[in-house]
């Protein structure tokens, strides 16, 4: 297989494969600054007894008793690698096609020597070199024989779709004498350099064999990180598929998100600019880029914030007509149910910035204009005081409405982090995402009617037909609040209790709820 096709299967020949033969100065391997002194038959014995990584990750000494623990490769991983095996108490030797060149690159205490002599004695062997290359260790064949490789590698998404082997299964079918396992390869090398602290800890790890699991497992604990047991090998294909994923969950409430702000965008668009320009020849094109956007986010934001609620809602109808359980919801439900957060998060998003940009309008000059104006107005129509009483209160409302909303809001999305979820019990979490999200539904909409007051019903607000944007984004959340309404009543609320506890309309689970059916409500429905 030695120079095959990457990707092929089998075993590696035996002869050995370019760049695996030992080079004539292979007498003087051991290319450490140390090893200039040393004799012939050394090579076997730690370079240095002392070592230790500084929280800044110099290299200071310290008691090294720990086991000797092979790298192939010396690029950027394998510095990364060492540097944290080394902190963490290892012997490190690090196998190089070209060891003079690299071994200044590498902590004084890991030992830089040709591939072939690194491999020798250490059991466990990381391999930090890529996919494409691995038939050129084929020549160490017979050295690794019986060893543990550790498989670090990732694809490239092009790699990931071209192969259905995975990396790690392709190396052991190369090297069929030893045991591979797939780790590390989602922890970046900067976080390997910079320590768990600064990073993701979880290193997930799969092989067939439990032994050589056990053993990578008790190293990754060892550099401070947390082993996540994936099972066997032929899990890797999905290993390595994560750190491929980009913001997994995201794709469709991102897009649903800019679909509704592009959607109101140009509604907003045609009634406040277009409108204007064409029936009354008023140029209004300064709005697009602050006055437009900021109508346009309080709607997305609205509108988000009830899509969390409406799949509940869509779920409890469900239940309640079927008078079970235990069917499965169509697929598209089930998408939007467990999509609830991340739409949950961007409604969050949109409702910040529409605080932000309200913060800004009195620096716009179109605003301090309009109040100039307003003033000269007033003056020539000899007015001294101007003061409208209703206006007052709607705006006093108003603002403490959308304050409100927006801390409660915040609440939602500060318990939605996962650190801060995982600290909830079952009932506090509930609390904060189901009631607590449902008030901050409830004030969004009493927001919403502040701002619209009589304006739903007055004629010059219906430009060019069409309908102040504020009714529209009130049809779902008032669907949304009148179904919750509805499911409060009584003989509702009663049959969807039985139901979320395992009762069927003509199965054979049929019991009475508890007298106190208000304690039965509070427990979980999961
Ligand atoms: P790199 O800097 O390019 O290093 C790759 C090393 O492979 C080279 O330094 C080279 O070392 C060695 N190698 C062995 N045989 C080779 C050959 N025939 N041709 C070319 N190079 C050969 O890459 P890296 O970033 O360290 O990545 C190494 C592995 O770690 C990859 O599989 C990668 O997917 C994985 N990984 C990397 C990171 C990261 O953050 N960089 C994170 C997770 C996983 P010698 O010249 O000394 O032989």
């Amino acid at each position: 297989m030695a120079g095959g096709a990457p990707g092929a299967q089998g075993p590696c020949p035996t002869v050995p494969a370019p760049g695996c033969e030992r080079s004539p100065d292979t007498e003087d391997n051991t290319l450490s600054p140390r090893s200039a002194t040393r004799m012939p038959g050394e090579m076997d014995k730690p370079l240095i007894s002392r070592h230790l990584v500084d929280s800044d990750g110099s290299l200071t000494e310290a008691l090294s008793q720990g086991p000797k623990v092979g790298i192939l490769g010396s690029g950027d991983f394998a510095r990364s690698l060492a540097t944290r095996l080394v902190g963490s108490g290892f012997g490190v030797v690090v196998g190089s096609r070209n060891p003079k060149r690299t071994a200044g690159l590498f902590p004084a205490a890991a030992q830089v020597t040709f591939q072939a002599e690194a491999v020798s004695s250490p059991e466990v062997i990381f391999v930090a070199v890529f996919r494409e290359h691995y038939t050129s260790l084929c020549g160490l064949s017979d050295q690794l024989a019986g060893k543990i490789l550790v498989d670090v590698s990732n694809p490239t998404e092009q790699q990931h779709l071209q192969h259905r082997q995975s990396n790690a299964e392709y190396l052991a079918s190369l090297f069929p004498a030893c045991t591979v396992v797939k780790a590390f390869n989602v922890i970046s090398a900067w976080t390997l350099q910079a320590g768990p602290r600064d990073g993701n800890r979880q290193v997930p790890i799969c092989s067939d064999q439990l032994e050589a699991k056990r053993s990578v497992s008790e190293m990754v604990r060892a550099m401070g990180f947390t082993p996540v047991d994936m099972g066997s090998l032929a899990s890797a294909r999905e290993v390595e598929a994560m750190p491929l994923r980009l913001l997994p969950g995201w794709k469709v409430p991102t897009l649903l998100a800019l679909g509704l702000f592009i959607c109101f965008y140009a509604y907003n668009f045609t009634r406040d600019v277009l409108q204007p320009y064409v029936q009354e020849g008023r140029n209004k094109f300064y709005k697009l880029p602050v006055s437009v956007v900021n109508t346009t986010l309080p709607c997305v934001a609205y509108v988000l914030l009830s899509l969390v609620y409406l799949p509940g809602v869509l779920a409890a109808a469900l239940q309640l007509h079927r008078g079970t359980k235990y069917q499965r919801f169509p697929d598209w439900l089930d998408h939007w149910l467990q999509h609830r957060k991340q739409i949950g998060l961007l409604s969050f998003f949109c409702a910040s910035l529409h605080a932000l940009y309200s913060f800004c309008l009195p620096l716009l000059r179109s605003t301090r204009y309009d109040v100039v104006n307003l003033a000269i107005k007033q003056v020539l129509a000899n007015k001294s005081h101007l003061w409208v009483e209703e206006e007052v209160w709607r705006m006093e409302i108003y603002l403490s409405l959308g304050v409100l909303a927006l801390g409660t809001l915040s609440l939602l999305a500060v318990t939605s982090l996962p650190s801060i979820a995982n600290s909830l019990n079952w009932r506090e979490f509930s609390f904060f995402q189901s009631t607590l999200g449902f008030v901050a539904l409830v004030l969004s909409t009493l927001h919403t009617l502040t701002y619209g007051w009589t304006r739903a019903f007055e004629e010059s607000r219906y430009k060019f037909y069409l309908p102040p944007t504020f009714t529209l984004t009130l049809l779902v959340p008032c669907v949304v609040i009148l179904a919750k309404g509805l499911f409060l009543l009584p003989c509702f609320r009663r049959r969807l209790a039985k139901i979320r506890r395992g009762w069927e309309k003509d199965g054979t689970v049929k019991f009475m709820l508890p007298v106190d059916h208000v304690l039965a409500e509070k427990t979980s429905h999961v």
